[in-house]
């Protein structure tokens, strides 16, 4: 059993903040990266609202300098996954990972949440081939195709307009007659020839032989249905928190977002945590980090007043 001061689990933009804030209080954190090195972000392409970069940057460059930066003061970054967590007992607490168990004083936790899905026929079955959850990953199999975008928030817009740059036609489907994206993306997208929206509607299957080719649409208002051709499906609908994990361990609301106090902890004292997995109102990098810096100020603050 491997003994550490700070395990951060997950490494996105919260958990890079917290690791840079426990490295430089000299708690010397291990962070666990999880399946995504630098979480939802490292798939993101361009990022034009998070502060101190005038020209906009993009995830991956944002995910290498945090890693650097937080590494600089001593974070050590492990790639590996957290299996199982035991909080009922402790600190310290016991953690495993696929390579390793760990005991460990102080946790926090920054597990972020991964896109929703539809949930209707063919979905899984055709991902990877023909319908995908990030644009940037998969834009580039698109050349001079058809694709639709599902969703009518931030996420689906600003995907529409990477897509543009591959994609002969984009498609936006979404289920009400006005976007939940924000003005200035609205605009981009309706002055973007090559997309076009088919409001009030939901996709209710996909189908095809052996990869994407069709899928049926259904109005909300009129209950018509019909069939579409199509090459690819990018389903922008939100996201769900990861946290599996903590389940009988930790308290969250209904939809399974951590509940912590002002000072970013759990109901588990040296438990804290930051980011996505406990806010399901903001959800911006910029937001994350501040989750982050907090968390990580807050169990330094824990670990000095318990060991006096
Ligand atoms: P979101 O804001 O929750 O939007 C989800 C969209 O999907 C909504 O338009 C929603 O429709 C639709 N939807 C949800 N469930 C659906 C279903 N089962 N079937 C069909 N449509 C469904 O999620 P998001 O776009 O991923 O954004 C998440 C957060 O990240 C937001 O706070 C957003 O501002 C932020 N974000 C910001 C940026 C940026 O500022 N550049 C970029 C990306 C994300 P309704 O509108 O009818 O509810």
């Amino acid at each position: 059993m491997q003994k550490e001061k700070v395990i951060v689990i997950g490494s996105g933009p919260a958990g890079l903040t917290a690791a840079l804030y426990t490295a430089r209080a000299n708690l010397n954190p291990l962070v666990i990266s999880g399946s995504q090195l630098g979480g939802q972000i490292s798939i993101t392409n361009e990022v034009e609202n998070y502060p101190g970069f005038p020209e906009g940057t993009t995830g991956p460059e944002l995910v290498e300098f945090m890693q650097k930066q937080a590494e600089r003061f001593g974070a050590r970054l492990l790639i590996d996954e957290v299996t199982e967590v035991h909080f009922e007992e402790g600190p310290p607490f016991t953690l495993k990972t696929y390579g390793e168990s760990y005991e460990v004083e102080g946790v926090i936790i920054c597990v972020g949440a991964s896109p929703k899905r539809l949930e209707i026929p063919g979905e899984e079955e055709f991902i990877g081939r023909g319908v995908s959850f990030c644009a940037t990953c998969d834009g580039f199999f698109f050349r001079e195709k058809d694709v639709l975008v599902v969703g009518g928030g931030d996420s689906a817009i600003e995907e529409a307009l990477f897509l543009t740059r591959f994609a002969r036609q984009v498609r936006v489907i979404h289920r009400r007659d006005e976007l939940r994206a924000g003005e200035a993306l609205k605009t981009r997208a309706f002055a973007n020839e090559k997309i076009s929206f088919i409001w009030d509607s939901v996709v209710e299957e996909i189908t095809g032989d052996g990869k994407v080719e069709r899928v049926g649409v259904r109005n909300v208002k009129t209950d018509k249905q019909e069939e579409l051709t199509t090459d690819g499906v990018f389903i922008f609908i939100g996201h769900y928190p990861n946290s599996d994990l903590f389940v009988d361990q930790l308290v969250m609301d209904e939809k399974g977002y951590l509940k912590t106090d002002a000072k970013m902890m759990s109901n588990v004292p040296g438990v804290f945590a930051a980011g996505e997995i406990q806010d399901p109102v903001y959800r911006q990098i910029a937001t994350s980090v501040g989750q982050g810096c907090a968390a990580g100020m807050m169990l330094e603050r824990w670990l000095e007043e318990r060991e006096g």
